[in-house]
């Protein structure tokens, strides 16, 4: 590639448009363009990363003995119907109509798609086990879609579905995935963790996600790990054994009386006004889920834990209601909600931890005013499950006997064991081999590859730009041209490119009539992992300057050995 014949329009200063350093480093050094929010052009240096990470891919998917397909991008509305994800989904989904006004998807994923496919064609246990996968965009109308490829409207995913007869054979499919998702990461050049996670509105009740710690913003996920056994879940899922348990259990219950809290809100607010501390009070939080209101009760120094609300509600997920919802269910403003007297018709769902509190503080559904010294005997609670996150610092919930530690997170991939929820809804079987009509058994497993992409840049970087793996960088090696409008100089690079080329070594050839200082500056700022310098001082000694990306100094090599040099490490790092 010569800069002077591709795109790759670098950019001199930092655009407005991004937040996280791994997205502006995109921008600047010209791998892609936003053409609206959440959707991306990939220019060439984009594209040729994608190639790379699809490779890796598809060939750890193909030793698994998953098979490549490709399923349609749009869908008809039908098939997500009937699974009830079509409503399930919410907003999320990218809903339009064909020129019939027929109802159509576009795919957010393919779990429809697939077993719809399969129901009609395998009659029989024999033609089990069967992995199907594709390396193909999905669209999702992120509530926010941010940070550049991280949490795009439209992406790149490579999503595998496995069929089997039984469980014992989801339990090998999935090891398999596990296995190659493993092989994957290592092979991009970043080290992943695999954490317990929810399993949502997927449905299905195991699954796993794979994580590239990073110290950033852009760690958009949190997860609790411990030191000690190896658990590791993200926070949504994350159990934990509490530090400091109920206070004073050893009270004797009283009778609650109300009190006047003028314009006390928060937790803070009442707590501190009451001299008790936060966890003596029980939050009430208001939420819709499906239908109903829900309040969720917990305590005051906790936090809630929308992902276990839902599973504990039996709802895709919970919405937070605004202050004129809160009124509307409890008669007061927002701060002032409580259980006692709480409607008939909202469901009362409180942490495990609420049960064993005595004597606390919660709202009086009444503007400007608390109850304190309530007890359980005072109110309904519908059901009790852990609906608090846990917490760094808190024992581990496994081995009970380490902390654990905090670590931020990208996920770049997961895995689910799904079992029968789109089998069943779609009527996907086949005949065992007593002749009955079985569910297929189903697993899902996906890797975004364009944000694997951008998470190798917020994981390899310094000040000057990216530091891609080998494996996954654009090309190897970038060489510079210090003087382009030398004729000498320029013959000499002219002839290396060629050499290189002619070796098999991807080269990106800066030809540019640019001064050094700026060819460097894109060198360093597009982030290839080796920089070749042709300079006049070469002329003189045959030797030219070779430097990795992160290396504070360039070596004086000879011509002749540059190329197995770079074959060498080429070798050796991919
Ligand atoms: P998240 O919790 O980040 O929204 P998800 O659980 O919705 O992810 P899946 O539906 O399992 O993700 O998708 C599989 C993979 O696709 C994820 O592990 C992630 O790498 C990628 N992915 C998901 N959503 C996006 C998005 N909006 N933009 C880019 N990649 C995404
Ligand atoms: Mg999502």
């Amino acid at each position: 590639m010569r800069m002077t014949r591709t795109f790759i329009p670098t950019l001199r200063d930092d655009p407005a448009e991004a937040e996280l350093v791994s997205h502006r480093m995109l921008l600047r050094g010209g791998y892609i363009r936003k053409l609206t929010a959440g959707i991306y052009i990939y220019l060439p240096l984009m594209q040729r990363v994608i190639h790379k990470i699809s490779n890796i891919v598809r060939e750890e998917m193909d030793r698994s003995g998953a098979f490549e397909i490709t399923m349609p991008v749009l869908h008809p509305a039908e098939i997500w119907q009937q699974t009830g994800r079509y409503y399930d989904i919410g907003p999320e989904l990218m809903r339009l109509d064909d020129r019939h006004k027929r109802p159509m998807v576009l795919g957010a994923t393919h779990e429809e798609i697939v077993t719809s496919l399969l129901r009609g064609e395998l009659r029989s246990y024999k033609r089990l086990p069967l992995n199907l996968y594709q390396i193909q965009v999905k669209f999702r109308d992120e509530i926010r879609p941010r940070f550049g490829l991280m949490r795009g409207r439209e992406f790149l995913m490579k999503d595998a579905y496995s069929f089997d007869i039984d469980e014992a054979g989801l339990d090998i499919a999935y090891q398999k995935m596990v296995d190659a998702y493993k092989a994957v990461f290592k092979r991009c050049g970043l080290e992943t963790v695999m954490v317990e996670s929810d399993t949502g509105a997927m449905g299905g009740k195991f699954a796993h996600e794979f994580m590239v710690i990073v110290d950033t913003e852009g760690g958009e996920a949190t997860i609790l790990s411990c030191p000690e056994c190896g658990y590791a879940a993200n926070l949504e899922r994350a159990e934990s054994i509490p530090v400091n348990g109920p206070a004073k259990t050893e009270e004797a219950p009283q009778s609650y009386s109300p009190v006047e809290t003028p314009n006390m809100k928060t937790v803070e607010e009442v707590t501190a006004f009451l001299n008790v501390p936060a966890r003596k009070l029980v939050k009430t939080l208001m939420y819709r889920a499906g239908e109903k209101v829900v309040a969720a009760l917990i305590r005051g120094d906790r936090q809630i834990n929308e992902t276990k609300l839902s599973n504990a509600a039996g709802v895709p997920m919970v919405e937070m209601l605004d202050a004129a919802g809160v009124e509307q269910a409890t008669g007061a403003p927002v701060g002032f909600a409580g259980p006692v007297g709480m409607r008939a018709d909202i469901s009362v769902i409180a942490d495990e931890e609420v049960k064993a509190m005595i004597n606390f503080v919660v709202g009086a559904n009444a503007g400007d005013r608390h109850l304190i010294n309530v007890n359980l005997t005072d109110f309904r609670i519908d059901k009790t499950a852990t609906i608090r996150s846990a917490e760094a610092g808190e024992y581990c919930p496994r081995c009970r006997k380490e902390r654990l530690i905090s670590r931020r997170g990208i996920e770049v991939g997961n895995t689910f064991k799904l079992g029968t929820k789109y089998s069943k809804a779609l009527g996907a079987t086949v005949l065992d081999e007593a002749g009955n009509e079985r569910l297929l058994i189903m697993g899902s497993y996906g890797i975004g590859i364009t944000r694997t992409a951008q998470a190798a840049i917020e994981r390899f970087h310094d000040d000057r730009g990216i530091a891609w793996p080998v494996p996954i960088a654009p090309a190897l090696c970038h060489l510079v041209c210090v003087n382009s409008g030398d004729a000498a100089l320029s013959a000499a690079a002219d002839k290396l490119y060629d050499d290189l080329q002619k070796a098999g070594i991807e080269v990106l050839y800066d030809d540019r009539q640019e001064r050094t200082g700026v060819k460097f500056a894109d060198a360093d700022l597009i982030g290839l992992p080796w920089r070749i310098t042709v300079g006049a001082k070469g002329l003189a000694s045959g030797m030219w300057e070779l430097k990795a990306r992160m290396a504070d100094a360039p070596e004086m090599v000879l011509a002749g050995e540059i190329i197995p040099r770079l074959l060498a490490i080429l070798k050796s790092e991919s």
